[in-house]
């Protein structure tokens, strides 16, 4: 898979990808992402990308000429499954949506920042508008994080032990089962002893259980997915 995400402030995205699971997908080439600075492909001397709202109003707006040469650069080069814009009006992002932008090849992500972008690159270049929740954030960039990590840990190879994604809360509509590890007693508080009794099918019936009494009590419209 190879990920571009064009944003003005790139170093918001330099401490994501360069731990854990998402540097190793990359050493591993199975996933390449490159941060492109949106500025780098502003027309004027004083290299501006955002500017005043038409109408009047507080906050400033990603200009259009910008991010138009960035991205037809890229397509000239390239093509994308989707260009996507992270956007707080956008779909919900689910486990679903994740699994299935998992299996693209080519996706481009545009961050906004300040009051968003101008409405046109929306309507002429944007492919699909992604939310991670009903809430606002500054800027696109730990949105665009957010949605990689979901979605290059289900790319097989990412995670070492394959199974240990389809395992996690979600992927079969149910949320994961509480997980323990030694001490097997901490100051009385123990663990509960069928995952010390070796039997595996026990071992197995009780995290299925557990999932579901989970999902009952904090999820229960998860069920009504499937
Ligand atoms: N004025 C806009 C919010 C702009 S927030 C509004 O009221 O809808 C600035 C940028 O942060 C947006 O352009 C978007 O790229 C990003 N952003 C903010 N909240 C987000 C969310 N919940 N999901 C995805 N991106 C978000």
């Amino acid at each position: 898979m190879r990920i571009d995400i064009l944003t003005v402030l790139p170093k918001l995205l330099e401490s994501p990808f360069d731990h854990s699971i998402l540097k190793r997908a990359q050493n591993k080439g199975l996933v390449e992402v490159n941060v492109h600075d949106i500025r780098d492909y502003a027309s004027d001397k004083h290299k501006s990308v955002d500017d005043y709202v038409y109408g009047g109003g507080a906050g400033m707006v990603l200009m259009i000429e910008p991010i138009a040469n960035c991205i037809n650069k890229l397509k000239s080069k390239t093509e994308y499954d989707e260009v996507i814009y992270m956007s707080p009006d956008g779909e919900l992002l689910d486990q679903k949506l994740s699994n299935q932008y998992s299996l693209s090849i080519n996706l481009l992500i545009l961050c906004g920042h300040y009051k968003g972008i101008d409405e046109r690159i929306r309507e002429h270049f944007i492919t699909k508008e992604i939310s991670i929740g009903d809430y606002v954030l500054s800027g696109g960039e730990l949105a665009a994080a957010v949605f990689c990590d979901s979605i290059m840990r289900l790319i097989p190879g990412v995670i070492s032990d394959e199974t240990s994604a389809l395992t996690d809360s979600f992927q079969d509509n149910l949320l994961a089962p509480p997980v323990y590890t030694r001490p097997a007693n901490y100051e009385g508080h123990e663990v509960p002893p069928v995952l010390l009794s070796g039997h595996q099918a026990e071992i197995d019936k009780w995290r299925q259980e557990q999932a579901q009494a989970r999902t009952a009590e904090r999820r229960p419209k998860l069920d009504n997915l499937k």
